[in-house]
């Protein structure tokens, strides 16, 4: 191949930089030229192209968010759209395409790839909700920037004594919030793969205080049945016959944000590099993501129709730790 193009897509998460810079030099390394595509596939339709030599992704590597610009962007779930696409690719002699993105975005790889164009995915979000890699780009940092909160809460629940919530990110998965949990020593978790109760959570902090704690962390994750809101409004109305009420804190977009952790910037170089020299290898149709803790491409149709599930062992051992 001479040319490739590659673009972010969907949520943003720390570490896209560094795996856009990863396939730019790896690309270069091969003999292939880059063009950087603008705000995800709506770039890709409108034509929104530039070249990126290894100079233009020099100094980004630390930074948080993607220099191409992320969108969500409905025309492409169409077929015109995606053709719209296809032409762009074919007027620029563009012979494949790196898309680093989540699960809507790797849906989208999907569909183009079977429109035999060659695209290669990079396992991205900090959701970890991605089939076909353990842990996706992003989730590092996320877990990191969401215990720094959740300590610092705690650090508040101690001196007053007072049960405390945080919701955390996830769209519907529950990776980070069991993780956070566990990290943090949280006294209960909330994830959607187990629904909780309000009247459980509150049996948890009150067992926990039986227990001889004077305070109480609970972690919610936001795709959770019973989030923040509906927790926090459940007990607040029933706050004399529980005894205790919660004070609720969402952490919402700030777990995107920040400067990728090194773990994050070494996954992103592994998985960035490994999915420009496959694609220019002639292996399309693959998501690069981490299997086994080995770089690995798992077919875009697999990832399609996988659902990644949450680890039962870490959720008793959740369990077992908060005593
Ligand atoms: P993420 O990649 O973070 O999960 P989204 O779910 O928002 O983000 O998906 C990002 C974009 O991927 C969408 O705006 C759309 O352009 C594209 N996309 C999502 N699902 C599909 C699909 N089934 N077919 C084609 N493109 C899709």
């Amino acid at each position: 191949m001479s040319k490739i193009a590659v673009l972010t897509s969907g949520g943003d998460a720390p570490g896209m930089n560094a795996a856009i810079r990863a396939v730019v030099r790896s690309a270069l390394a091969k003999g292939t030229s880059v063009l950087g595509v603008r705000n995800g596939y709506a770039g890709l339709i409108s034509g929104n192209l530039t070249p990126l030599g290894a100079r233009d992704v020099g100094g980004i590597i630390q930074q948080g968010g993607t220099v191409l610009g992320s969108a969500r962007c409905p025309e492409f779930e169409t077929e015109e759209g995606r053709l719209r696409a296809l032409r762009t690719l074919h007027q620029h002699d563009i012979e494949g395409l790196v898309v680093i993105g989540g699960n809507g975005s790797q849906a989208g790889s999907h569909a183009l790839s079977e429109m035999d164009f060659p695209v290669v995915g990079v396992a991205s979000t900090i959701d970890n909700d991605l089939y076909g890699s353990e842990i996706t780009l992003g989730v590092d940092t996320a877990l990191n920037i969401a215990l720094e909160a959740t300590d610092r809460l705690k650090v508040t629940a101690a001196s007053h004594q007072r049960a405390f919530l945080i919701e955390v990110m996830g769209r519907n998965c529950g990776y980070l919030a069991l993780n956070v949990g566990i990290a943090a020593g949280a006294e209960a978790i909330v994830i959607p793969e187990a629904e909780t109760s309000p009247e459980d959570v509150a049996q948890e902090v009150r067992n926990a205080y039986k227990r001889g704690k004077t305070h109480a962390l609970v972690v919610v994750a936001e795709g959770s049945k019973y989030n923040a809101h509906r927790l926090e409004q459940h007990f607040h109305e029933n706050r004399k016959r529980l005894g205790f009420d919660l004070r609720v804190t969402i952490l919402g977009h700030v777990q995107r944000g920040g400067a990728p952790s090194s773990a994050d910037r070494l996954l992103a170089s592994r998985l960035g590099g490994a999915a420009a020299e496959r694609l220019i290898d002639g292996e399309a149709g693959v998501l690069i993501g981490l299997l086994g803790g080995k770089v690995a491409a798992t077919p875009l149709t697999e990832v399609a129709q996988g659902k990644k599930e949450i680890d039962p062992h870490l959720w008793e051992l959740a369990q077992v730790l908060a005593r």
